[in-house]
């Protein structure tokens, strides 16, 4: 890999990458691959083969590049590093360690379903990542191999790990689904906090193949939180601008800690939405929910990444994000959720 020198935008007060609509975007969405070791039934379902790259996978140091570029050009404050599912994604930690030299002062994150953590936990966390959010629906065993196909053991093994090695404020994200793990909110909640770890409790959107079945199996975050509210004392935590999350301090006889709903289709935080997302393949979706996006491709020539040419492709991209997404063909598992 050709070494990229660190971003030098302490010394040049950047821009802003401000939408039609006057947000700010600087939360960038990086998917690494669209290969993904789980077929969680409300994504793609059993047996569904890994979504075929259409085109060439963006290589890490386009990556970089384009990171760096971004950062320095607008001002990021956090990457998260997605998929598909990352840790399948062979140079992951080489390349967390490689965001983490040359943008220092940007939140790196990641989302994962946990199941490798315990092999590339250790590595990760000594690269540089700063924080971690692991999928997980069932806490059932059974459950979780219907739900996910996989066994639950791994992503167990690899929260206690992650925590062991030194990641802190660890977050679960839940997708509940009725007729699935919609009674099963109370035993994570409290397996959640229990262990202190914050759960935050998901509505299905109607993205990809899937999109019918997460229409007919929707649970509305007010469910969520009507149930939970039957076991736990629930305190509103103060929202931080932008954020997905209604947040609550959640008290029991036995247990204590923050859980959260996320309501993109009951309550949709697009007023405050600041994210952009970046495929493996190299396409920059500006809203989750629009199936427009701009190929980032063609920012790159024989001399590496030209300039010009990337700020044109992202503002328009960015000027084409709506007020609000309606719906998404493309897959989760290639957009990067
Ligand atoms: N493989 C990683 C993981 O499992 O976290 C990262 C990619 S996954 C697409 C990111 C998150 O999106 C997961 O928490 C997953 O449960 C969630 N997700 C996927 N499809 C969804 C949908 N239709 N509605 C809501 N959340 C979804």
């Amino acid at each position: 890999m050709v070494q990229i020198l660190p971003s030098s935008r302490s010394q040049v007060r950047p821009l802003g990458l401000v939408d039609g609509c006057g947000r700010t975007i600087d939360h960038l969405r990086l998917s690494v691959t669209s290969k993904c070791d789980l077929r969680c039934v409300y994504c793609r379902p059993n047996g569904q083969a890994d979504a075929p790259a259409v085109r060439g996978l963006l290589t890490d140091e386009r990556r970089i590049e384009l990171v760096r570029f971004v950062h320095e050009q607008y001002g990021l404050g956090r990457v998260r590093i997605t998929g598909g599912e990352p840790l399948v994604y062979g140079s992951v930690v080489r390349l967390v360690a490689e965001l983490k030299r040359v943008v220092p002062d940007v939140e790196l994150v990641m989302t994962t379903n946990g199941r490798l953590l315990y092999n590339k936990g250790f590595e990760l966390f000594h690269a540089g990542l700063d924080r971690l959010n692991i999928s997980l629906d069932s806490i059932n065993p059974e459950r979780y191999r219907e739900i996910a196909g996989a066994d639950i053991g791994d992503v167990l093994n690899g929260i206690e790990s992650a925590r062991f090695v030194g990641f802190r404020d660890l977050k679960i994200n839940t997708v509940v689904l009725r007729g699935v793990n919609d009674h099963e909110i109370v035993d994570l909640a409290t397996w959640a906090l229990s262990r202190n770890l914050e759960i935050r409790f998901l509505e299905a959107m109607p993205v990809g193949p899937e999109s019918d079945f997460n229409r007919r199996a929707f649970v509305s975050a007010a469910e969520v939180q009507a149930v939970l509210a039957k076991r736990f004392q629930l305190d509103p935590i103060r929202r931080d601008p932008g954020a997905t999350a209604r947040l609550f301090r959640a008290t029991s006889r036995t247990a204590r800690g923050v859980v959260g709903v996320i309501a993109p289709v009951t309550d949709p935080f697009c007023a405050t939405c600041r994210r952009m997302r970046l495929t493996a393949e190299g396409m920059l979706y500006p809203c989750l929910l629009d199936d427009r996006s701009v190929d980032m491709r063609p920012a790159f020539g024989d001399a590496g990444l030209s300039p010009t040419r990337a700020d044109a492709l992202i503002r328009s991209a960015v000027a084409a994000k709506g007020l609000r997404g309606v719906t998404q063909a493309t897959p989760m598992v290639r957009l990067g959720g």
